[in-house]
């Protein structure tokens, strides 16, 4: 059961991206609120490559440049990556270490 579940939020998240770039951001929030109720009832965990990739506040599909803007920020001894939702403007902000490549998970 679990599998299918999974298929099928992956398949969601999919057409939710193909969806916003043709332009119709409310299917495509649709497919992302769909793909969450069914990984909350499976009670199955987004995958990782999906996680940060949908408003969590507009359920939009995050696409830089087209529903999403990426800042970075340089502070002190790291950085700081600002993405912001183009469409609701939600901001949500994560550090990213110097010492370490890649952003920190959380
Ligand atoms: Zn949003």
């Amino acid at each position: 059961m679990k599998s299918i579940a999974r298929e099928r939020v992956e398949i969601l998240f999919n057409l939710a991206f193909e969806k916003a770039r043709a332009g119709d951001f409310d299917l495509a929030r649709r497919y992302i609120e769909i793909a969450l109720r069914i990984a909350g009832k499976a009670r199955i965990k987004i995958p990782r490559k999906y996680k940060r990739s949908y408003c969590r506040k507009c359920f939009a599909p995050l696409i830089p440049s087209l529903t999403l803007s990426v800042r970075i920020k340089s502070e002190g001894r790291g950085s700081r990556v600002v993405y912001r939702c183009l469409l609701c403007g939600w901001v949500r902000r994560y550090m990213v270490k110097a010492s370490k490549r890649g952003l920190r998970r959380g």
